[in-house]
């Protein structure tokens, strides 16, 4: 559309994905925002956004988005259709219905979900912590549990917070191992740079080498560096090998161990070891199915490199042992002297203090397997239609904000006839997406250009550390409320404190500003700021470890450089030294380690020609959203949901491209187009997530290209997670495909 010679142009950035693009967006004189484009002058983006963040305009002026309230007019045996409200009637009778339950059951009869899009929305993010804390909600759960929990458990563990992860520091390092990424669909996840493939090419150009380790491999990459083509979901094994043979071969860095700093020591050296000799690279070779060979070239191109540094994402973290795997990253880099070093895993600073874990929690013990709560609380998802069959405290009422958990987790099935019973289901979204169709009440969220935001999600681990604010580019359309204004109107209704009794009106400030200043930052300076960015200075290296050693609490100084909170490292056996000690293997981590024989004796026990199921992403999909864009719709891939299989496992089966294949497993089976991809490796087939959309109408794009949901194939309840993270099992599944 031709902008007028009145249009206003509006800075603002992209919150699709950690990379957070600046953006330019453009309003007219009706206020009706017409175009968007990158930024060329963001000073760290620089005009770098992707067609998926442009599109992000497409998803604000979507016919199909809800524009007021609706509920279900439900009858006696009836789910009955969806009928348009007002807000003061959605407000009412949801907190009124809440309200109730609460009185009568308590407050484990509430349950909330919110969905990967809040890591992008400051406000909405803080709202929803305060409304479970003021409804005393316990079973709060999060899609962090579908792909990160595993580096928020880890950090905890290790560094008493689970806001700090040392980044790969691609500007520097001489070698850097990439796991389970796919920088050129996906970006980077907890690692936010802008153009991540030009990243690592520029690592290239300047003489790194730079190493995939995947089951596909990513074509278009394959100048930046080699694929080494592992086995699904035993990442774990290849880096337990890495550490057992660089301890064979060099040892560990065993003086930077003793002195961390300040006279502390890190412990539990004797553990690692431990554990670590018992996967020795001949051992692993048959199960992540590298050579042994390969292995220990690995180990000493690592080891050997006057800097190395490594990154993993979902690829890792989704399947059943994320996190000993991240775990094992911290000591790879640890023990070779490539932690808090430059060109190893560097700690960025931060505009705001990581919030710092009070203490280690207690496991959750439920009838399902017990679980260590990450961030305080987060029950693994795949234990959400369990608990609303719980005999003895079941869910009955169910909050998702910007949320699909029916499409997001396994046991469709299962979750569909939970949520239909529930007393309560409501959804907050853009979409009367898949889950929301099964609602009581479906709530109209504002998007991304009409509420004032902050790029809070990627702080501390930025390659070139800024912080960003963005004003609302438009004012909400129609009836669209944003989120927390929604939570904290639920809340007042119910009598319940809320940020409406707080003095101004004005929310980001009362939530954000605080932690802003601890670190010198506000938001009224940030407002001022030119585009709304202030470049956070570089923090030097090399004091990490021993801030952390000395934490016992969040302190401004340490939160410069990234670090906060204490590590209780006091054992008793005299090793780990005192409290304030940097420990390596904390007592949390025994039971994963243990965990980790059995899961290797399961694996050697399968059959040789067991096929694995990953979850693929592709350029038309983002988890379950997009899924309603006609202009995506346009390849093969983005309409149908293919399985993608190696020629040479389709040859051997006497299957074909174009043929439909029924996929299935102890937890389910699907039915889908069979499609030939070399770069996979044998024995591993691919889907992409998200799909199944056959039963909503709300989205009708995607209904018309329905797909069917791959996560049906993934297990739910006891045995589905990882207990040390709550980490659902989605990636790495073993599957048998058949002719239909
Ligand atoms: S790379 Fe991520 S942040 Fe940038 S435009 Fe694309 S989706 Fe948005």
């Amino acid at each position: 559309m031709p902008e007028t010679a009145s249009a206003q142009t509006i800075k603002t950035f992209c919150r699709l994905c950690e990379v957070n693009c600046g953006l330019e967006a453009t309003v007219d004189e009706a206020q009706q925002m017409i175009a968007l484009r990158p930024d060329k002058s963001h000073p760290v983006s620089e005009g770098f956004a992707c067609h998926k963040g442009l599109l992000a305009l497409e998803v604000h002026r979507d016919p199909d988005r809800l524009n007021a309230p609706i509920r279900r007019a439900k009858t006696e045996g009836s789910q009955g259709d969806f009928q348009p409200a007002d807000w003061d009637e959605a407000i009412g009778d949801i907190a009124q219905r809440l309200k109730a339950l609460i009185e009568e059951h308590g407050p484990e009869s509430v349950a909330m979900y919110i969905g990967n899009p809040s890591a992008f929305n400051a406000l909405g993010a803080v709202a929803a912590g305060i409304f479970a804390q003021a409804l005393g909600i316990k079973r709060f759960f999060f899609a962090g549990t579908q792909d990160c929990t595993n580096k928020f458990a880890i950090s905890e563990i290790l560094y008493g917070s689970a806001e700090i992860h040392p980044i790969a520091d691609l500007d520097h390092s001489d070698y850097i191992l990439m796991m389970g990424t796919n920088p050129r669909i996906s970006k980077m996840s907890f690692l936010s740079t802008p153009d991540p493939v030009g990243a690592l090419r520029a690592a290239r150009d300047r003489g790194a080498t730079v190493r995939f380790v995947n089951p596909l491999v990513i074509d278009d990459l394959s100048d930046v560096g080699d694929t080494l083509q592992i086995r699904p979901d035993t990442d774990a094994y290849f880096l337990a090998a890495l550490l057992c043979e660089i301890e064979a071969t060099c040892g560990f860095d065993e003086e930077g161990l003793k002195d961390i700093g300040n006279g502390s020591s890190v412990g539990h050296v004797d553990r690692l070891r431990d554990f670590v000799r018992a996967y020795p690279a001949d051992r692993v070779a048959g199960i992540v199915g590298l050579s042994a060979e390969t292995i220990r070239e690995v180990a000493r191109g690592f080891s050997s490199a006057s800097s190395a540094s490594i990154h993993i994402s979902t690829g890792v973290n989704m399947g059943q042992q994320g996190a000993l795997a991240y775990w094992l990253t911290q000591m790879l880099c640890l023990v070779t002297g490539n932690l808090d070093r430059r060109g190893g895993n560097i700690v960025a600073a931060r505009a705001f203090p990581g919030l710092p874990m009070a203490e280690e929690p207690a496991l959750e013990e439920t009838k399902w397997g017990s679980f260590r709560p990450s961030r305080g609380a987060t029950p693994p998802g795949s234990l959400i239609a369990d608990m609303m069959g719980d005999d003895e405290k079941p869910i009955r009422a169910l909050l998702v904000m910007a949320g699909n958990p029916l499409l997001s987790i396994g046991g469709e099935d299962k979750m569909r006839e939970a949520f239909a019973n529930l007393d309560l289901l409501v959804s907050i979204d853009f979409y009367r997406n898949a889950t929301a169709e099964l609602a009581d009440w479906v709530l109209p969220a504002a998007d991304w250009f009409e509420r004032e935001d902050l790029n809070f999600f990627v702080q501390g681990v930025q390659r070139k550390p800024y912080l960003q604010w963005t004003d609302r580019v438009v004012a909400p359309t129609h009836e669209r409320k944003e989120d927390w204004w929604i939570l904290s109107r639920i809340q007042q209704e119910m009598g319940l404190p809320s940020l409406f009794d707080l003095p101004g009106d004005d929310a980001l400030m009362t939530l954000w500003n605080g932690r802003l200043e601890d670190n010198g930052y506000s938001i009224p300076a940030l407002r001022e700021a030119e585009g709304g960015v202030v470049l956070i200075p570089d923090t030097p290296t090399g004091q990490f470890l021993s801030h952390v050693a000395e934490a016992k609490g969040a302190s401004t100084e340490l939160s410069r450089v990234g670090g906060a909170g204490g590590v209780d490292s006091s054992d008793g056996d005299g090793e780990a030294g005192p409290r304030g000690g940097f420990d390596r293997c904390p007592d949390a981590m025994l039971a994963t380690l243990e965990r980790a024989g059995e899961i290797f004796d399961r694996l050697e026990s399968e059959a040789e020609n067991q096929l694995k199921l990953i979850t693929r992403r592709t350029h038309h999909m983002l988890n379950s959203a997009f899924q309603n864009m006609k202009v995506l719709k346009t390849e093969a891939g983005s309409r149908k949901n293919p399985l993608y299989m190696n020629p040479a496992d389709a040859a051997s089966r006497d299957l074909q491209a174009g043929q439909r294949v029924r996929i299935r497993n102890d937890h389910g089976e699907v039915v889908a187009e069979l499609a030939l991809d070399p770069h996979l490796r044998e024995g591993v087939v691919a889907m992409s997530h998200g799909f199944g959309n056959g039963r909503t109408p709300g989205m009708p794009v995607a209904q018309a290209h329905p797909g069917v949901n791959v996560n049906r194939l993934s297990p739910s309840g006891a045995g589905s997670f990882d207990p040390v993270s709550g980490m659902e099992h989605l990636t790495g599944i073993a599957v048998e495909v058949l002719a239909s």
